[in-house]
């Protein structure tokens, strides 16, 4: 499931003092300026929200495209975007699981190949092709074939990927499981093959501890990584806001590496573009190794709280991967600026809101973290038993207008951990108080700078550089590990 931005309005700091130099302030308005950049980042956030949900509305009605919001195929959109061939398009009808036949099918360059069926559904059928894509063909375009289905080797994918005019001039580096495109930087590609291939064993030992049959990948692993969102935008049209994802259609991860948030928060920028690698990544392996069939509904609190689970990189030190269920600092402050907000009282409310939802926002991505954190902390025997229940689901079972019913996410829960909800959310609130926290806003460089007769504190690089393309006079930055040692030194000055 693809992440949306959490843009970080909150994310960057600015104080400015001009102590009684009111009228001769060289400032002047740039709080006002910030304050109306703060209001528009919020407004977009508003809309961004506004339309995930209005692309999720038309998903869940359009026949066609059945994913709902659960692991919505990239190309799902295809009924609006008729230009675009790559969507499944799925005729309605009786659903019948595969039991893993070959079928020969011609693929998009004419050649016959054997491709493994997934899943049939009316005249559709959802065929794997050797590729690891999954394409949708009408029944008379398939036959049935005793020859075995061979997956391409990464050197062919690799090269097959390449001859897309979008993806043309890519450079390309290799771990053992993954094959990374990438026009980004060298250093965002290889700090995410560093962090992918070291998250890769500890999940796969964790799911192996879990009861399922986990297996090594079929198929090499693709991650496509674009140096800007444009590029992100022009390979696939998603929704504005969407920083990343990973396509259960064609069984890649695609993010970008350039945010908006670079120039003011760049070292929350880098943090949040590494985690969201390791978020998409953590999808991408759960559905390769044997624990999520492709197109399977779960429960979102538990596919993306499992996500976020193994989302935790640390950017002290080198990038990397902060090892198997290690606090999740970013989630941890949306979560301490709700309750900074409004008390944790333990109702069960949240909880309760949370493994409903059919969609999540942010601070429900934060929560859906915490839930899985206390669950595989506390409850890991329960916790075990939902995954695997969950990891029997079959593609396209539970989606609506395609299947019959199958538990709701809410029931899902409360069948492994009761229906006290209350319970829940009080060991949870008292089990992420327990963690270690460090306020990962705070904890970024600030810069103070002095310039004329006016001190200010911020976190954006950028924000220097404006203020010294707009000071006249005397002009210094002294730069602080943290807000608090920043903040001190302000005061010293401005006493
Ligand atoms: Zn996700």
């Amino acid at each position: 499931m693809h992440r949306f931005a959490i843009i970080a309005a909150l994310l960057f700091t600015f104080i400015g003092i001009a102590p009684a130099q009111a009228q001769f302030n060289p400032f002047g308005g740039l709080q006002q300026q910030l304050d109306e950049q703060r209001r528009r980042m919020e407004q977009s956030l508003r809309e961004m929200d506004a339309k995930s949900r209005e692309m999720q509305d038309r998903m869940r009605n359009l026949p066609g495209t059945p994913f709902g919001n659960n692991n919505p195929p990239a190309s799902a959109m295809a009924d609006n975007e008729p230009e675009q061939t790559s969507g499944l398009r799925l005729s309605r009808g009786s659903i019948t699981h595969s039991n893993g036949e070959s079928v020969l099918v011609r693929d998009e360059e004419g050649n016959d190949v054997i491709g493994r069926l997934h899943v049939s559904v009316g005249e559709t059928r959802v065929v794997l092709m050797p590729d690891g894509r999954l394409k949708t063909f009408s029944i008379d375009e398939t036959r049935e074939t005793d020859r075995p289905f061979v997956p391409m080797e990464m050197d062919a994918i690799e090269a097959k990927l390449l001859r897309d005019p979008k993806l043309a001039g890519f450079k390309t580096i290799r771990s053992r499981r993954f094959l990374y495109l990438y026009n980004s930087s060298e250093l965002f590609i290889r700090s995410s093959r560093t962090i992918l291939e070291s998250m890769y064993p500890a999940v796969r030992r964790y799911f192996e501890r879990s009861g399922i049959d986990v297996h090594e990948p079929e198929l090499p692993l693709v991650v496509i990584a674009f140096a800007t969102d444009e590029e992100f935008q022009e390979y696939r049209r998603m929704p504005s806001g969407v920083v990343a994802y990973y396509d259960s259609e064609t069984n890649a991860s695609l993010i970008y590496e350039r945010s908006a948030l670079s120039t003011h928060a760049p070292e929350i920028a880098v943090k949040n573009a590494i985690s969201t690698i390791a978020h998409e990544g953590a999808h991408q392996i759960l559905h390769n190794i044997g624990v999520q069939q492709r197109l399977s509904k779960w429960p979102l609190w538990l596919s993306e709280g499992l996500a976020e689970f193994y989302a935790p990189t640390s950017v002290q030190k080198g990038i990397r991967w902060s090892g198997l269920g290690s606090s999740n600092q970013l989630r941890m402050m949306e979560i301490s600026r709700d309750w900074e907000d409004k008390k944790p009282r333990g109702s069960g409310s949240t909880i309760r809101r949370i493994t409903s939802a059919d969609e999540l926002d942010s601070l429900d991505y934060a929560y859906a973290w915490g839930l899985i954190h206390m669950l595989s902390r506390r409850h890991q025997k329960e916790l075990f038993a939902c995954i695997l229940d969950c990891s029997k689901r079959r593609p396209l079972e539970g989606i609506e207008g395609l299947s019959v019913p199958v538990e709701s996410p809410s029931e899902m829960f409360t069948k492994h951990f009761g229906e006290d909800y209350g319970d829940t959310e009080q060991e949870m609130n008292k089990h992420l108080l327990s963690l270690n926290y460090v306020d990962p806003v705070k904890n970024q460089t600030h810069y103070l700078v002095i310039s004329g007769s006016s001190v200010s504190l911020t976190s954006s690089p950028e924000m220097v550089k404006d203020l010294r393309r707009r000071s006249a006079g005397r002009f210094q930055v002294r730069t602080f590990p943290n807000r608090t040692l920043a903040e001190r030194a302000m005061a010293a000055i401005t006493r």
